[in-house]
């Protein structure tokens, strides 16, 4: 029998209430009582993983070094532990099934009936115990994604009523976390969605051990009283949580409100050790006290929803804490730049940064959006499609090759100066199937990234399936626009740069995805440092 113990969060009432952010918080608590810990996410949704979903449907999809495409949930846990996840950490239905169907055709069911109990729930409580079994950990969170009562959650729900059944309540714990509403008509906060989700759960089987409550008010004793006696937890295992102003702030808010302290309770460990928070409070105390202010335009084409940037998101408020300056981020919609409008969008910013994505909509705004940071000296970051059209540009306004374009955008470009990569050309099945994961990259001596990593090697996760065409690479280098950084093995240029620009990179990789609050990424760091010079310089 495994020593691990496993902690299920579940959500009820409504979605979006923080589940991801409540189990990244329990487990810096736990990690900083020494406990080893990580946590895994399980979607309900029948894709097998949310690469294939469109930014606007899910927000970003974050990739883990092992390349697995996975929830942006899985980024917070990563910046909030300082600890990597693998495709173990996240698994959806479309996975389950898929295996459990691989396995029926190999004939591994013995001539059995497959079914939801218990084949697929089998499957589910194989997938927990998969990071348990490793040994490395000494507590697995486990977010169940969706709310109670979802028709897609129920074989989730099962497997957690079996697991806790099996192992005993010293060592599965249910998290359940709900929603208490202010009415302000009656000015008052009401408890009965929260009832009515623990009964949900119960229905199932599973009696929650923790309520966390997500509250815009402060709950009173009498409300936690109430809510203890109608939900079958104790008072003290009633957890208020409150909006916060960061979400960095929430594990300080957990530890007040000690849910560390009664899951190590109901989990029978010691909690003797108080929590280690200094990093963390270091970082957040910088983080409040900025000493300046900086302007990036951060320029895409999802920016009317910032999920779908998250980790760009997360990873300047880590280098601005760094660089004790508070970065504020314009988000400049790459469809609405054009040569009427790109002085009143760009003009009053001090760093550009261009972002990730797919496709042919908005690129001409972007590509006029790196040019705008080339002539004026502005630092500019191009990151995976961002890099891609610093290549485009440069090879259209200073080499003149006029059609210079992408093979993704226009496949009969005379000048492919980006262009599909060999290995990607026979592929048709788009999930999975991209150059994913962590890819070693050398850095050329004396360029802007051997300093800012001060490495001659690397790693940097990736996503694309389109690369800089080493055909163009001597005519673009003498021109000024310098590889500074190659795979060892297969040659292909990951990071451009323009030496004679005060700060220009574009990176093909995206270090977004390895930020963390113990390791604020060395890039992100050094742009916003650079953009920050860049501000002083014009006052
Ligand atoms: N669409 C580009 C490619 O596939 C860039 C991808 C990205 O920005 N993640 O190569």
């Amino acid at each position: 029998m495994s020593t691990t113990k496993y902690i299920f969060v579940t959500g009820g009432v409504s979605s979006s209430l923080g589940k991801g952010i409540i189990a990244a918080s329990l487990a810096k608590l736990l990690q900083a009582r020494g406990y080893r810990v990580t946590i895994q996410k399980l979607d309900p949704y029948i894709n097998v993983d949310p690469g294939t979903l469109n930014p606007y449907e899910h927000g970003e999809c974050y990739v883990t070094d092992d390349g697995a495409e996975t929830d942006l949930d899985l980024g917070h846990y990563e910046r909030f532990l300082n600890v990597t996840t693998s495709q173990a950490n996240n698994v959806t239905t479309g996975r389950i099934y898929q295996s459990v169907i691989e396995k029926e055709r190999r004939g591994e069911f013995l001539g059995k009936t497959v079914q939801v109990i218990p084949h697929i729930t089998n499957e589910i409580k194989e997938r927990v115990q998969l990071l348990g079994n490793t040994g490395d950990y000494d507590i697995i969170i486990t977010e169940i994604g969706g709310t109670v009562g979802d028709i897609e959650s129920l074989p989730y729900i099962e497997a957690v009523r079996q697991m806790k059944w099996e192992m005993g309540d010293d060592n599965a714990l249910v998290i359940h976390l709900t929603l208490v509403p202010y009415l302000s008509a009656a000015g008052e906060l009401k408890t009965k969605p929260t009832q009515h989700s623990v009964k949900t759960l119960m229905e199932s089987g599973i009696r929650a051990d923790i309520l966390v409550c997500r509250t815009e008010h402060e709950l009173s004793d009498d409300l936690r009283r109430k809510l203890a006696l109608f939900c079958n937890v104790k008072q003290e295992a009633v957890i208020q949580s409150i909006d916060a102003s960061t979400i960095y702030d929430v594990p300080n808010m957990m530890l007040e409100e000690g849910l560390d302290t009664v899951t190590l309770q109901k989990l029978n460990l010691k909690n003797s050790k108080k929590p280690d928070l200094k990093k963390w409070n270091k970082f957040l105390q910088r983080h409040k006290n900025p000493k300046g202010e900086v302007h990036i335009g951060l320029i895409g084409k999802y920016v009317e929803l910032q999920d779908s940037y998250k980790s760009i998101l997360e990873s300047f408020i880590h280098a601005g804490a760094e660089n004790e300056v508070k970065v504020k981020l314009e988000f400049i919609h790459s469809e609405h730049i054009n040569a009427k409008t790109i002085g009143k969008k760009l003009s009053k910013l001090d760093g550009i940064l261009v972002a990730p994505g797919f496709g042919e909509r908005g690129i001409e705004g972007k590509v006029a959006a790196v040019q705008y940071a080339r002539e004026n000296n502005l630092p500019f970051l191009g990151i995976c499609l961002g890099m891609q059209m610093a290549v485009i540009e440069f090879a259209r306004n200073v080499l003149k090759l006029k059609d210079a374009n992408s093979t993704e955008m226009n496949p009969a470009t005379k000048n492919p100066v980006i262009s599909i990569m060999e290995d990607q050309k026979n592929i048709t099945d788009k999930g999975g199937t991209m150059r994913l994961g962590s890819w070693k990259c050398d850095l050329k001596e004396g360029s802007i990234v051997s300093k800012v990593y001060k490495s001659r090697t690397i790693n940097e996760r990736h996503r694309h399936r389109y690369e800089f065409n080493n055909k163009y690479r001597e005519q673009l280098e003498a021109a000024g626009l310098v590889a500074t950084g190659i795979n060892p093995d297969t040659g292909l240029v990951e990071i451009v740069e323009i030496p004679s620009h005060p700060w220009f990179v574009g990176v093909q990789y995206h270090p977004e995805y390895k930020s963390t609050v113990a390791n604020p990424h060395p890039l992100f760091v050094a742009f916003v440092k650079a953009v920050h010079d860049h501000a002083e310089n014009r006052k």
